[in-house]
Protein backbone atom coordinates (compact mmCIF):
# COMPACT_ATOMS: atom_id res chain seq x y z
CA UNK A 1 0.00 0.00 0.00
CA UNK A 2 1.41 2.97 -0.46
CA UNK A 3 2.39 5.71 1.90
CA UNK A 4 -0.91 7.77 1.33
CA UNK A 5 -3.02 4.52 2.30
CA UNK A 6 -5.86 4.94 4.85
CA UNK A 7 -8.24 2.38 5.33
CA UNK A 8 -11.87 2.64 5.08
CA UNK A 9 -13.30 3.44 8.88
CA UNK A 10 -15.93 1.01 9.86
CA UNK A 11 -18.54 2.94 11.58
CA UNK A 12 -19.70 1.17 14.57
CA UNK A 13 -22.02 3.52 15.44
CA UNK A 14 -23.42 4.15 12.51
CA UNK A 15 -24.37 0.01 12.04
CA UNK A 16 -25.39 0.34 15.18
CA UNK A 17 -28.17 3.13 15.42
CA UNK A 18 -29.48 1.41 12.13
CA UNK A 19 -30.29 -2.03 13.86
CA UNK A 20 -31.76 -0.46 16.96
CA UNK A 21 -33.99 1.65 14.72
CA UNK A 22 -35.13 -1.22 13.07
CA UNK A 23 -35.28 -2.96 16.49
CA UNK A 24 -37.48 0.06 17.56
CA UNK A 25 -40.06 -0.14 15.00
CA UNK A 26 -39.98 -4.13 15.75
CA UNK A 27 -41.06 -3.29 19.53
CA UNK A 28 -43.26 -0.77 18.09
CA UNK A 29 -45.06 -3.63 15.85
CA UNK A 30 -44.80 -6.13 18.96
CA UNK A 31 -46.58 -3.19 21.01
CA UNK A 32 -49.50 -2.99 19.07
CA UNK A 33 -50.34 -6.54 19.35
CA UNK A 34 -50.28 -6.36 22.99
CA UNK A 35 -46.05 -7.47 23.61
CA UNK A 36 -43.92 -5.07 24.97
CA UNK A 37 -40.68 -7.01 24.97
CA UNK A 38 -38.94 -7.48 27.96
CA UNK A 39 -35.38 -8.45 29.29
CA UNK A 40 -34.25 -8.81 33.20
CA UNK A 41 -31.16 -8.07 33.65
CA UNK A 42 -29.54 -10.34 36.53
CA UNK A 43 -26.46 -8.84 38.44
CA UNK A 44 -25.00 -10.44 41.45
CA UNK A 45 -21.92 -8.85 43.19
CA UNK A 46 -20.99 -4.65 43.25
CA UNK A 47 -18.69 -5.09 39.85
CA UNK A 48 -18.31 -1.44 39.03
CA UNK A 49 -17.49 -2.27 35.67
CA UNK A 50 -20.63 -4.74 35.42
CA UNK A 51 -23.14 -1.88 37.15
CA UNK A 52 -22.27 0.10 34.24
CA UNK A 53 -22.43 -1.93 31.94
CA UNK A 54 -26.45 -3.10 32.81
CA UNK A 55 -26.60 0.17 33.23
CA UNK A 56 -26.09 0.90 29.53
CA UNK A 57 -28.07 -2.04 28.22
CA UNK A 58 -31.30 -0.57 30.18
CA UNK A 59 -30.98 2.84 28.80
CA UNK A 60 -30.66 1.37 25.22
CA UNK A 61 -33.68 -0.93 26.13
CA UNK A 62 -35.60 2.03 27.03
CA UNK A 63 -34.70 3.87 23.79
CA UNK A 64 -36.37 1.04 21.82
CA UNK A 65 -39.14 0.31 23.65
CA UNK A 66 -37.79 -2.84 25.64
CA UNK A 67 -39.08 -2.86 29.34
CA UNK A 68 -36.26 -3.98 31.27
CA UNK A 69 -36.39 -5.58 34.60
CA UNK A 70 -33.28 -5.37 36.80
CA UNK A 71 -32.21 -7.99 39.74
CA UNK A 72 -29.53 -6.74 42.01
CA UNK A 73 -28.53 -9.37 44.41
CA UNK A 74 -25.71 -9.17 46.91
CA UNK A 75 -22.40 -10.61 46.59
CA UNK A 76 -23.15 -13.55 48.62
CA UNK A 77 -25.99 -14.34 46.74
CA UNK A 78 -26.13 -18.64 47.04
CA UNK A 79 -26.26 -20.33 43.93
CA UNK A 80 -29.69 -22.11 45.18
CA UNK A 81 -30.87 -18.19 45.71
CA UNK A 82 -29.58 -17.49 42.28
CA UNK A 83 -30.77 -20.22 40.28
CA UNK A 84 -34.47 -20.02 41.98
CA UNK A 85 -34.20 -16.56 40.31
CA UNK A 86 -33.44 -17.72 36.76
CA UNK A 87 -35.88 -20.29 37.11
CA UNK A 88 -38.99 -18.23 38.02
CA UNK A 89 -37.87 -15.70 35.11
CA UNK A 90 -37.85 -18.45 33.07
CA UNK A 91 -41.56 -18.94 33.52
CA UNK A 92 -42.69 -15.50 33.50
CA UNK A 93 -44.59 -14.26 30.22
CA UNK A 94 -43.54 -10.43 30.51
CA UNK A 95 -39.87 -11.76 30.23
CA UNK A 96 -38.72 -12.60 26.81
CA UNK A 97 -34.78 -12.45 27.38
CA UNK A 98 -32.80 -12.90 30.59
CA UNK A 99 -29.58 -12.07 31.04
CA UNK A 100 -26.96 -12.85 33.57
CA UNK A 101 -24.09 -10.40 33.86
CA UNK A 102 -20.74 -12.18 33.72
CA UNK A 103 -18.16 -12.24 35.80
CA UNK A 104 -20.16 -14.01 38.71
CA UNK A 105 -18.51 -14.32 41.99
CA UNK A 106 -16.08 -17.04 42.15
CA UNK A 107 -18.37 -18.76 44.55
CA UNK A 108 -20.81 -19.25 41.65
CA UNK A 109 -20.74 -21.92 39.52
CA UNK A 110 -21.34 -19.64 36.33
CA UNK A 111 -22.36 -22.83 33.48
CA UNK A 112 -24.80 -24.47 35.39
CA UNK A 113 -26.71 -20.85 35.99
CA UNK A 114 -26.31 -20.25 32.54
CA UNK A 115 -27.70 -23.89 31.50
CA UNK A 116 -30.64 -23.33 33.68
CA UNK A 117 -31.72 -20.01 31.15
CA UNK A 118 -34.38 -21.62 28.91
CA UNK A 119 -32.86 -21.52 25.51
CA UNK A 120 -36.03 -19.85 23.83
CA UNK A 121 -34.73 -16.43 26.72
CA UNK A 122 -30.85 -16.91 26.31
CA UNK A 123 -30.41 -13.89 24.33
CA UNK A 124 -26.82 -13.95 25.31
CA UNK A 125 -26.58 -16.76 23.87
CA UNK A 126 -24.34 -18.61 25.82
CA UNK A 127 -26.38 -21.17 26.69
CA UNK A 128 -23.93 -24.43 26.20
CA UNK A 129 -26.86 -25.84 23.91
CA UNK A 130 -26.72 -22.87 21.59
CA UNK A 131 -22.99 -22.68 21.82
CA UNK A 132 -22.95 -26.51 20.31
CA UNK A 133 -25.24 -25.55 17.61
CA UNK A 134 -23.19 -22.92 16.89
CA UNK A 135 -19.97 -25.27 16.68
CA UNK A 136 -22.24 -27.99 14.32
CA UNK A 137 -22.47 -28.12 10.71
CA UNK A 138 -26.41 -27.71 9.94
CA UNK A 139 -27.27 -26.77 13.27
CA UNK A 140 -28.04 -23.00 14.05
CA UNK A 141 -28.34 -21.81 17.65
CA UNK A 142 -31.75 -19.76 19.23
CA UNK A 143 -29.37 -17.05 19.75
CA UNK A 144 -25.72 -15.51 18.40
CA UNK A 145 -23.59 -14.30 21.57
CA UNK A 146 -24.09 -10.31 20.70
CA UNK A 147 -20.22 -9.52 20.70
CA UNK A 148 -19.32 -12.18 17.60
CA UNK A 149 -22.87 -11.64 15.81
CA UNK A 150 -21.79 -8.05 15.88
CA UNK A 151 -18.73 -8.66 14.86
CA UNK A 152 -20.63 -10.59 11.60
CA UNK A 153 -22.77 -7.75 11.06
CA UNK A 154 -20.06 -5.38 10.48
CA UNK A 155 -18.00 -7.75 8.19
CA UNK A 156 -20.80 -7.84 6.59
CA UNK A 157 -22.19 -3.97 6.24
CA UNK A 158 -18.59 -3.30 4.63
CA UNK A 159 -18.77 -6.19 2.47
CA UNK A 160 -16.04 -8.46 3.55
CA UNK A 161 -15.53 -11.52 1.27
CA UNK A 162 -16.10 -14.48 3.61
CA UNK A 163 -16.19 -17.38 1.37
CA UNK A 164 -12.53 -18.96 1.54
CA UNK A 165 -10.83 -16.11 3.07
CA UNK A 166 -7.60 -16.29 5.56
CA UNK A 167 -9.36 -15.30 9.49
CA UNK A 168 -7.61 -14.99 11.87
CA UNK A 169 -9.27 -14.69 15.79
CA UNK A 170 -7.17 -13.80 18.43
CA UNK A 171 -8.44 -14.81 21.25
CA UNK A 172 -10.09 -17.93 22.55
CA UNK A 173 -12.93 -16.57 25.07
CA UNK A 174 -16.15 -18.07 25.44
CA UNK A 175 -17.76 -14.67 24.87
CA UNK A 176 -15.88 -13.58 21.85
CA UNK A 177 -13.30 -15.55 20.12
CA UNK A 178 -14.63 -19.02 20.11
CA UNK A 179 -18.01 -18.13 18.74
CA UNK A 180 -16.17 -15.72 16.82
CA UNK A 181 -14.14 -18.58 14.58
CA UNK A 182 -17.71 -20.68 14.88
CA UNK A 183 -19.42 -17.99 12.76
CA UNK A 184 -16.43 -17.17 10.83
CA UNK A 185 -16.17 -20.89 10.24
CA UNK A 186 -19.89 -21.35 9.27
CA UNK A 187 -19.90 -18.23 6.39
CA UNK A 188 -16.69 -20.38 4.97
CA UNK A 189 -13.95 -18.31 5.97
CA UNK A 190 -10.51 -20.81 6.76
CA UNK A 191 -10.40 -19.91 10.31
CA UNK A 192 -6.93 -19.58 12.91
CA UNK A 193 -7.67 -19.37 16.35
CA UNK A 194 -4.49 -17.72 18.34
CA UNK A 195 -4.25 -17.61 21.80
CA UNK A 196 -1.21 -16.60 24.43
CA UNK A 197 0.21 -20.37 23.30
CA UNK A 198 0.30 -19.61 19.79
CA UNK A 199 3.85 -19.01 18.19
CA UNK A 200 5.15 -16.91 16.32
CA UNK A 201 2.16 -14.53 16.02
CA UNK A 202 2.72 -11.65 13.98
CA UNK A 203 3.35 -14.30 11.09
CA UNK A 204 0.01 -15.85 11.44
CA UNK A 205 -1.54 -12.58 11.47
CA UNK A 206 0.32 -11.74 7.93
CA UNK A 207 -2.16 -14.14 6.61
CA UNK A 208 -5.37 -12.52 7.81
CA UNK A 209 -7.20 -10.96 5.30
CA UNK A 210 -9.66 -11.05 8.51
CA UNK A 211 -8.31 -10.04 11.69
CA UNK A 212 -10.47 -10.34 15.10
CA UNK A 213 -8.17 -9.29 17.65
CA UNK A 214 -9.84 -9.84 21.19
CA UNK A 215 -7.40 -10.02 23.66
CA UNK A 216 -7.16 -7.21 25.89
CA UNK A 217 -3.43 -6.33 25.45
CA UNK A 218 -3.37 -2.36 24.65
CA UNK A 219 -1.92 -1.77 21.12
CA UNK A 220 -0.81 -5.43 21.14
CA UNK A 221 -1.15 -5.84 17.08
CA UNK A 222 1.45 -3.62 15.03
CA UNK A 223 0.81 -2.38 12.18
CA UNK A 224 3.40 -4.39 10.09
CA UNK A 225 1.68 -7.95 11.30
CA UNK A 226 -1.54 -6.52 9.01
CA UNK A 227 -1.76 -7.91 5.68
CA UNK A 228 -2.43 -4.81 2.82
CA UNK A 229 -5.83 -4.72 2.07
CA UNK A 230 -7.31 -6.55 5.27
CA UNK A 231 -10.37 -6.17 7.29
CA UNK A 232 -9.16 -5.07 10.97
CA UNK A 233 -11.80 -5.71 13.72
CA UNK A 234 -10.84 -4.30 17.29
CA UNK A 235 -12.85 -5.98 20.07
CA UNK A 236 -10.07 -5.21 22.86
CA UNK A 237 -11.26 -2.41 25.17
CA UNK A 238 -8.32 -1.44 27.21
CA UNK A 239 -7.99 2.06 29.51
CA UNK A 240 -4.52 3.46 28.92
CA UNK A 241 -2.85 6.35 30.88
CA UNK A 242 -3.69 10.18 29.34
CA UNK A 243 -3.06 12.81 30.93
CA UNK A 244 -4.19 15.31 28.47
CA UNK A 245 -7.64 13.64 28.64
CA UNK A 246 -10.20 14.82 31.47
CA UNK A 247 -9.93 11.37 33.34
CA UNK A 248 -6.26 11.07 32.49
CA UNK A 249 -7.08 7.80 30.52
CA UNK A 250 -8.66 6.99 27.33
CA UNK A 251 -9.59 3.82 25.93
CA UNK A 252 -7.50 1.92 23.09
CA UNK A 253 -7.71 -1.16 21.14
CA UNK A 254 -5.97 -4.21 20.49
CA UNK A 255 -4.52 -3.29 17.38
CA UNK A 256 -1.92 -0.08 17.12
CA UNK A 257 -4.43 1.76 15.25
CA UNK A 258 -2.84 4.41 13.28
CA UNK A 259 -0.23 2.20 12.25
CA UNK A 260 -2.68 -0.31 11.08
CA UNK A 261 -5.01 1.95 9.19
CA UNK A 262 -2.51 2.82 6.52
CA UNK A 263 -2.03 -0.62 5.89
CA UNK A 264 -5.55 -2.34 6.19
CA UNK A 265 -8.18 -2.08 3.80
CA UNK A 266 -11.30 -1.48 6.61
CA UNK A 267 -10.71 -1.25 10.22
CA UNK A 268 -12.84 -0.34 13.28
CA UNK A 269 -11.98 2.22 15.60
CA UNK A 270 -12.00 1.80 19.16
CA UNK A 271 -14.31 3.22 20.41
CA UNK A 272 -16.69 3.74 18.03
CA UNK A 273 -16.54 0.34 16.44
CA UNK A 274 -17.10 -3.00 17.87
CA UNK A 275 -18.70 -1.76 21.37
CA UNK A 276 -21.74 -0.09 20.04
CA UNK A 277 -22.55 -3.31 18.19
CA UNK A 278 -23.14 -5.56 21.41
CA UNK A 279 -25.64 -3.16 22.68
CA UNK A 280 -27.53 -3.28 19.59
CA UNK A 281 -27.42 -7.25 18.96
CA UNK A 282 -28.59 -8.33 22.59
CA UNK A 283 -31.52 -5.53 21.61
CA UNK A 284 -32.40 -7.76 18.53
CA UNK A 285 -32.23 -10.68 20.36
CA UNK A 286 -35.08 -9.86 22.72
CA UNK A 287 -36.95 -8.17 20.14
CA UNK A 288 -36.40 -11.85 18.04
CA UNK A 289 -36.80 -13.86 21.31
CA UNK A 290 -40.62 -11.74 22.14
CA UNK A 291 -41.54 -12.17 18.39
CA UNK A 292 -41.01 -15.84 18.51
CA UNK A 293 -43.09 -15.89 21.65
CA UNK A 294 -46.56 -15.41 19.58
CA UNK A 295 -46.09 -18.17 17.66
P1 LIG B 1 -10.39 -12.98 27.90
O1 LIG B 1 -9.43 -12.41 28.87
O2 LIG B 1 -11.46 -13.90 28.35
O3 LIG B 1 -9.57 -13.74 26.75
C1 LIG B 1 -8.40 -13.21 26.23
C2 LIG B 1 -7.85 -14.16 25.19
O4 LIG B 1 -6.67 -13.57 24.66
C3 LIG B 1 -7.48 -15.52 25.74
O5 LIG B 1 -7.88 -16.53 24.84
C4 LIG B 1 -5.95 -15.47 25.83
O6 LIG B 1 -5.30 -16.70 25.60
C5 LIG B 1 -5.63 -14.54 24.68
N1 LIG B 1 -4.33 -13.91 24.88
C6 LIG B 1 -3.83 -13.30 25.98
N2 LIG B 1 -2.60 -12.85 25.75
C7 LIG B 1 -2.29 -13.17 24.48
C8 LIG B 1 -1.14 -12.98 23.67
N3 LIG B 1 -0.06 -12.36 24.12
N4 LIG B 1 -1.18 -13.44 22.41
C9 LIG B 1 -2.28 -14.07 21.92
N5 LIG B 1 -3.40 -14.27 22.65
C10 LIG B 1 -3.39 -13.83 23.92
O7 LIG B 1 -10.97 -11.72 27.14
P2 LIG B 1 -12.40 -11.45 26.40
O8 LIG B 1 -12.53 -12.33 25.21
O9 LIG B 1 -13.48 -11.40 27.40
O10 LIG B 1 -12.13 -9.95 25.92
C11 LIG B 1 -11.08 -9.60 25.05
C12 LIG B 1 -11.06 -8.10 24.87
O11 LIG B 1 -12.27 -7.70 24.26
C13 LIG B 1 -10.97 -7.30 26.17
O12 LIG B 1 -10.23 -6.13 25.94
C14 LIG B 1 -12.41 -6.95 26.46
O13 LIG B 1 -12.53 -5.77 27.22
C15 LIG B 1 -12.92 -6.74 25.07
N6 LIG B 1 -14.36 -6.92 24.93
C16 LIG B 1 -15.04 -5.95 24.26
C17 LIG B 1 -16.40 -6.08 24.04
C18 LIG B 1 -17.08 -5.02 23.27
O14 LIG B 1 -18.28 -5.01 23.23
N7 LIG B 1 -16.36 -4.12 22.62
C19 LIG B 1 -17.17 -7.23 24.55
C20 LIG B 1 -16.34 -8.23 25.19
C21 LIG B 1 -14.99 -8.06 25.37
P3 LIG B 1 -5.47 -17.99 26.57
O15 LIG B 1 -6.82 -18.56 26.25
O16 LIG B 1 -4.35 -18.87 26.18
O17 LIG B 1 -5.38 -17.44 27.97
Amino acid sequence: MSLEHIATLIDGRAVAAQIRAEVAVRAAALAERGVRPGLAAVLVGDNPASQAYVRMKRKACAEVGIESFYHELPAQTTQAELEGLVEALNARSDVHGILVQLPLPAHLDEQRVLSLISTAKDVDGFHPLNIGRLAMKGREPDFIPATPAGIMRLLEAYQAPFAGANAVVLGRSNIVGMPCALLLTKRDCTVTLCHSRTRDLPEVVRHADILVAAVGRPHMVKGDWIKPGAFVIDVGTNRVPDPSAKDGSRLVGDVDFEAARRVAGAITPVPGGVGPMTIAMLLENTVKAAERSLR
